[in-house]
């Protein structure tokens, strides 16, 4: 079975649960159940290209879990993405829905595409037909769809309509991360980024460095780095370093947030925006900051660049930006650097999800300030419970926040039974 499930962020995912079942004293023969995906979608999707060509494009969704509620999770559209690293990110969504003590299990899809070399025509099909291909498998009860990597709010907009025009009725909640004006939340689209933000000063004030002129290195300036970086500015923090998949910059007395978000809104990516404070994107994780945020893909931080980090505090905007090996040279250098493990540090996103979909089963939609002021205190709650567990048991915050979130997913599987 486990062999469906490859390649490396499969295998760190499950090296992850290894660790954290082993410190939890989990017996062999329980791990399977709490492991391996409860089930795997895969599906064909092909579309008409401009060109009048077909194209089939390889599309997955994998649910790991529905003991806590419906299957939470976001849907990638990425060139490189495959069924291993799909169920991994479904597995992390488990343990960060069950930390955050959402009424959830844990699902992540995506397909094999790069979305920037589709029009809008053909990215409209792509997700309508994906959507399409769900429909048996996906629902407000059994799986929840949102936008991840290279999907976005029109993207939840067209699966929203897909699904609904097949029901006959307008169903808002079926997915998360959707426009205001279709039954979205307020606060949704910077949640994530700002929750990065919100826990890098919480880390902060534990640290006691000041936010007014501490500093920044942003990796990944999508929707969260975004968010994330503009969070951080807004309490005086100096951005020193941005990079995403196209450009790095870096100046030690500071970048402006504001524009570098303007510019990769109106451009697509960072490129093209400064020549002078251009620098190699892997030297720019390695200059000293205050806190380093990888909020792009997954294992970023590996062992060589554990080794050399010159940053206090990690904050985990993306899914797995830290291999394992990476983990491990971390907690032996012995520096203290503090890590905001993924799970706690972009949970914001799942946290405001959940209140996108309570708004729309209930029908009734609630202020900014009250989405944002219930979001911080989830986070601070959560924050918390890692930290003190943390401390309790001489352990890595990594493996305080997937212990607490494996024990809750176990807890309720024991409680529930084995039924058939
Ligand atoms: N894709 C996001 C994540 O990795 C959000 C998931 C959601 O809102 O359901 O947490």
């Amino acid at each position: 079975m486990l062999h469906l499930y490859a390649g490396p962020v499969f295998d760190m995912a499950r090296e992850q649960f290894h660790l954290i079942a082993d410190h939890l004293a989990i017996p062999e023969a329980e791990r399977d159940r709490l492991l391996l995906p409860k089930r795997a979608i895969v599906v064909s999707c092909p579309i008409h290209m401009d060109d009048g060509r077909t194209r089939v494009f390889p599309g997955y969704r994998v649910q790991h879990h529905l003991t806590l509620g419906p299957a939470k999770g976001g849907t990638r559209f990425a060139p490189n993405v495959d069924i291993g690293e799909i169920a991994a990110l479904a597995i992390w969504m488990s343990w960060k829905c069950a930390l955050a003590d959402l009424p959830y299990g844990g699902a992540k899809g995506g397909v094999t595409v790069d979305p920037h070399t589709l029009s809008m025509r053909e990215l409209e099909g792509l997700s309508r037909r994906y959507m399409q291909e769900m429909i048996p498998f996906v629902g407000p009860r059994v799986d929840v769809m949102a936008p991840d990597m290279g999907t976005n709010e029109q993207v939840m907009a067209w699966f929203m309509d897909t699904y609904s025009m097949y029901q006959g009725v307008t169903v808002p909640e079926i997915v998360t991360g959707k426009p205001v004006d279709t039954g979205g939340t307020l606060g949704r689209r910077e949640a994530t980024g700002h929750g990065v933000a919100f826990l890098a000063f919480r880390a902060m004030e534990a640290l006691e460095i000041d936010p007014v002129g501490a500093t920044a290195i942003v990796q990944g300036f999508g929707n969260v780095g975004a968010h994330a970086a503009l969070g951080l500015a807004a309490r005086g923090v100096k951005i020193v370093g941005v990079c995403d998949h196209t450009a790095a910059y870096y100046d030690p007395k500071g970048l402006d947030a504001r524009e570098l978000v303007s510019h990769a809104q109106r451009t697509g990516a960072l490129a093209g925006w400064s020549t002078e404070a251009a620098i190699d994107p892997r030297a720019v994780m390695e200059q000293p900051c205050d806190v380093l945020a990888p909020c792009a893909v997954e294992r970023v931080i590996d062992a060589d660049l554990a080794r050399v980090l010159r940053c206090r505090i990690i904050a985990e905007g993306a899914n797995g930006p830290t291999t394992p090996e990476a983990d491990k040279i971390l907690a032996e250098r012995n520096d203290g650097i503090f890590v905001i493990p993924d799970i706690l540090c972009n949970a914001g996103g799942v946290i405001v999800s959940y209140f996108e979909w309570v708004q729309d089963l209930q029908q009734y939609f609630w202020s900014r300030d009250e989405v944002m002021d219930r979001l911080e205190r989830a986070l601070d709650r959560s924050w918390a419970t890692v930290v003190a567990r943390a401390k309790r048991d001489g352990v890595s915050n990594r493996t305080a926040a997937q212990a607490i979130g494996v024990e809750r997913v176990m807890k309720a599987k024991q409680a529930r039974g084995l039924f058939p």
